[in-house]
């Protein structure tokens, strides 16, 4: 999607601190960490949000979660961390490109 800010991060049009690339997803380091590690997971195929996972992208977020819990084993934080995606306005989403915060590195709080 043009308009979409992950689409042109995915497509090399914006800057970021690459943390894992491979065909099928992107991560890299969040602008405004809200813990010591804090980076996003992104699929390279564009859809909105969570609402949209149906049979034929399901095996693409398993992915995504496959990739994470290797990251995590490699950068050491294995032992504790929090996966996030926010769906809709209501839950705080900013970006309508489905994303993974994966937080880490301290006392996470309870949600609220
Ligand atoms: P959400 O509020 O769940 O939609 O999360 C969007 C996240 O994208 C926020 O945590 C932002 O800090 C992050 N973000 C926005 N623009 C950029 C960017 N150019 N590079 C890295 N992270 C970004
Ligand atoms: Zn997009």
């Amino acid at each position: 999607m043009s308009d979409c800010l992950f689409c042109k991060i995915i497509a090399g049009e914006i800057p970021t601190t690459k943390v894992y690339e491979d065909d099928k997803c992107l991560a890299f380091l969040d602008i405004a960490p809200m813990a010591p590690t804090h980076f996003l997971v992104i699929p390279k195929q564009h859809f909105a949000s969570a609402a949209e996972v149906t049979e034929e992208n399901e095996a693409l977020i398993g992915h995504i979660y496959t990739v994470i819990a290797k990251l995590a084993k490699e950068q050491g934080f294995a032992d504790g961390y929090r996966v996030v995606t926010n769906v809709g306005e209501l839950a705080g989403q900013t970006v309508h490109h489905i994303h993974f915060h994966v937080l880490s590195g301290k006392q996470l709080g309870s949600f609220n």
